[in-house]
Order: C-alpha cells, then structure tokens, then sequence
C-alpha cells in the first residue's frame, strides 16, 4: 500500500493523466514514453509523487503559490467550517470573511482601501484594467485609455492580461491582441539596452517617460508593473528606478498599478513587494500566497480616491463598477486568506523569508565563484533567480537545453527547482528560479544550493 494514497496501485491514476489530461504549460510528446509525473501529498517543504518519490520543493507548488507550505491542518478546518456555515454568495451582497480578510488585508497597506474579490492572478488584473478604462471614459472622456506594461513582465492568461505581456513566447501564436497595450523596456542592468550607465536605475525609468511622451501623455492612464519580475528572470528593480517611476505617474497622472501576484504576502520578506521602495500605487492586484493556494482567491485592491470615482452619480446607469466575479463569491477564499495571513504573521514568516532569502543569496552567490556559468544572481527574500551565460564577458546566454538539464538534475535528486525555457528572445529565458515557501530552514536552503551545485557540476563539467 502507498501511504501517500492509500492506494494499492497508482499505475491506474497514471494511464488516466496520460491518457485524458491536458497539463500547463506541456509538450505533451514525452509522455508517450516516459510516466507524467503525478504528485499526491505534501506536508511542510516537501511533496511525494505517484512512485513514492520524495521531493524537496524550492519553487512552492511550482508557481510561487504554497508560501505557508503543504499539508495545514489550520487551513484544512477553516476552509471546512466555513463551507459548513456559508460556501458561497456572489453579487451585491458581502461575507463575513470576506468583510474580515479585507479590512486585515487594508491593515497591511497604507493608503489602501478596497479589496474586490476575484479568483486568479490574470482576473485580478483584469479588474484593474478595467477600472482604469472606465476611469478614462468617466474622467478623462475616454481619452486616457492606454495602458503601459514593461518588456518581461508577465501578467497572466487571459487575452487583456496577455495584450499587456512583456514575454515574447507567451503571445507568439495568440494574436491578434488588444489595442491600446504599450510596451516600456526592461529595467535589468545586467542586460543594459545603454551600455555601462551610472544610473542605470533613472535611465530605464526614464524610458518610460518616453514612451509616454510617443504615445502623447493624455492617451496614457495606466502603468502595470511587476514590483520585481518573476518568470521575467527574477529582475530586482535598480537603485532610483522606482522612486523615478513613481514622480513620471504623478507628473502624466498615470495611475500605478502593481502586479503582486507572485511577491505579494511575504515572498520578498515585506508583505508585499513595492513595500520596500516606499511607492505608492492607485491599485495593488494578488492572487498566489494570498491564501497559498489552499483555496483559489486573487484580489484588486485600489486606494480611496479610486473606489469613489465608482460611486459619485448614483443615477447614472454606469456610474459603478459593471462586474462580476461568479467565484469571487466563494467563502472559503477569503477564509483561507485570512488563517494564512495569521499564520504568516505568528510564525514570523516575513523575517524568515528575508534571513532565508539572503542565505540562499548568499550560497548561490559563493556558487558563481565555482561555475562560471553562473552570470548572475538577483533576488529579495525567497525570491531568487540565477542566470546562466555561456561566456561571462560577452553574456551569451547558456542554451535552453543545458539550462533544462539542470533542473531535471535536481529534480532526480529530489529537489525541485525552477527553469525558464523555451524563449523566443534571446537572454530572456535562461535563468534557474528559486521560491522556496516561507517556512524553509538553514538546512532545506544548503540541501537546495547542494543540489544545484551537484547538477552544475555535471551539467556544465
Ligand atoms: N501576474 C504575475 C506576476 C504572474 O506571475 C502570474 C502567473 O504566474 C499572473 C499574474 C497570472 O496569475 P494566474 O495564473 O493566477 O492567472
């Protein structure tokens, strides 16, 4: 018997997902050979698949999600007594989690105000873009309805969400897309579209100021930024940059909305990202570790000022906000949300994600003295990424299939990283991605840099 399924046989579950599922984000040719891998159970830091095999996972649930880790039992009876009590109501009407989430939420985030309930990262930002247009139809006559996004940046699936994609082989063959997206460059200095500038920080800020003097400032009312890009390269943003950001959106009266769907709730050891730059956005969007994927919840949370542009002529017919969520009336979202931001607040999971986060900087940054295929290692918190370049001068970047073998490496060791690959861009996609969830310990953080050092060893010779 599997004590993981209590199961007798797991080759029936297998031959039924080789068989009849459609994984994310697959090249599903393989599995006509080799097994799909199936996970079953997960307790803590590590999670055991249909063979039996024991995985230490340092990429959260693959995507950045399980920041409280697997296998809660807090969570598990939250989510049960309130389905017991409520399990859903949608529309005009509020819930009683959903009332104590949002204001525990707004006691995180100064300046903010509003939380509208909504459940996946992509819905989330949607929301924003939507609020920003109708700001624009009611506010500016419809003028500021353009909306800018940076190169590498991602914000979801869904086809506004895409049209504001900064990740080429992500929109390759889905176009045509949404008018009205524009893009801003990138802001990595280690791949500086200006040479070796001083500032580089202001320089890729600046660049956006120029797009919008291009675009003409009264067409632009939104920038949508990652506070630090994810599945971008983990891009930390340079020292000025946002402070510039922030004094371009005041001067155009673009609205800043920022994208906390991976750094939001402690992943970078700040509750959410752009805290640690003092900015202040008009709309913050999360979905991930809002309740560490135990139950499916995305929130678009928006300061005062904008909640009351939805609310000033109540005879008008569109004077609010016409949108719905159908699950964004699920109880058990705003309920997981709230014992996952007690428990992140009692075991003191911020400082834990910022200690860890620097130790695990730390070894990566002592491995780049051993390989030099390291090029580069950036980061904040549990929130680490390490691009690998075939030549350190000229940064070319490693191939994509040496880059994968790394990961598969771990992966038969037991541990579980993350790869970017199959970019269409080069120097894009060519980094080792780290998120380890927020409970790791010294030990879990050495056994992950241990094995990364093990397959670049074999990987690279
Ligand atoms: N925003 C960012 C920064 C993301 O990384 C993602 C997903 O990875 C999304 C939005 C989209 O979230 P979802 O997959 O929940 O729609």
């Amino acid at each position: 018997m599997n004590r993981h399924t209590g199961m007798n046989d797991l080759s029936a579950v297998i031959e039924a997902d080789r068989a009849h599922v459609w994984h994310h984000l697959t090249q599903h040719k393989p599995y006509e050979t080799v097994d799909p891998k199936v996970m079953v159970e997960g307790k803590g830091m590590k999670i055991w698949d249909a063979t039996g095999k024991e995985h230490l996972d340092a990429v959260s649930g693959g995507v950045w999600t399980v920041n409280i880790g697997y296998g809660r039992e807090s969570m598990a009876d939250v989510i049960r007594d309130q389905l017991l009590k409520l399990n859903y109501y949608a529309g005009a009407a509020g819930s009683v989690p959903g009332a104590l989430f949002a204001e525990k939420l707004i006691g995180k985030m100064p300046g903010m105000s509003r939380v509208y309930y909504s459940n996946s990262g992509s819905e989330a930002n949607e929301k924003a873009f939507k609020m920003i247009r109708q700001i624009a139809h009611r506010q500016h006559g419809g003028r500021k309805w353009k909306i800018l996004y940076r190169e590498r940046d991602y914000h979801g699936t869904t086809f506004g969400a895409l049209s504001a994609g900064g990740q080429a082989q992500r929109n390759a063959q889905y176009g045509p897309f949404l008018p009205g997206f524009v893009e801003v460059p990138h802001c990595l200095e280690y791949r500086s579209q200006w040479g070796d500038v001083d500032d580089y920080g202001e320089r890729a800020a600046d660049a956006i100021e120029e797009v919008i003097l291009r675009e003409g400032p009264d067409t632009v009312g939104g920038l949508c930024l990652e506070p630090i890009t994810a599945g971008g390269g983990v891009i930390v943003p340079p020292a000025g940059y946002w402070e510039r950001v922030q004094q371009i959106c005041e001067k155009y009266d673009i609205l800043l909305h920022i994208d906390e769907v991976v750094c939001g709730v402690g992943r970078t050891g700040e509750w959410f990202g752009y805290q640690h730059y003092g900015v202040k956005p008009d709309f913050v969007t999360m979905a991930k570790g809002v309740a560490s994927g135990y139950a499916a919840i995305s929130c678009t949370v928006t300061t005062e000022a904008v909640f009351d542009q939805f609310k000033d002529d109540p005879d008008d017919p569109m004077g609010f906000f016409r949108d719905i969520s159908t699950f964004g009336g699920c109880t058990s979202g705003p309920a997981a949300a709230l014992e996952n931001m007690r428990i992140v607040e009692e075991e003191g999971l911020l400082d834990n994600s910022t200690k860890m986060g620097e130790r695990l900087l730390g070894n990566l940054n002592a491995l780049m003295e051993k390989h030099a295929v390291i090029g580069d290692v950036r980061g904040k918190g549990l929130f680490c990424g390490a691009e690998l370049v075939a030549d350190r001068k000229t940064k070319e970047p490693a191939p994509e299939a040496k880059v994968k073998a790394v990961a598969a490496d771990c992966m038969e060791q037991g541990v579980i990283i993350g790869a970017q690959n199959r970019s269409l861009a080069d120097g894009m996609n060519n980094a080792l991605l780290f998120s380890p969830a927020l409970i790791a310990t010294e030990s879990d953080i050495d056994a992950i840099t241990e094995a990364v050092d093990g397959a670049l060893g074999r990987v690279f010779g």
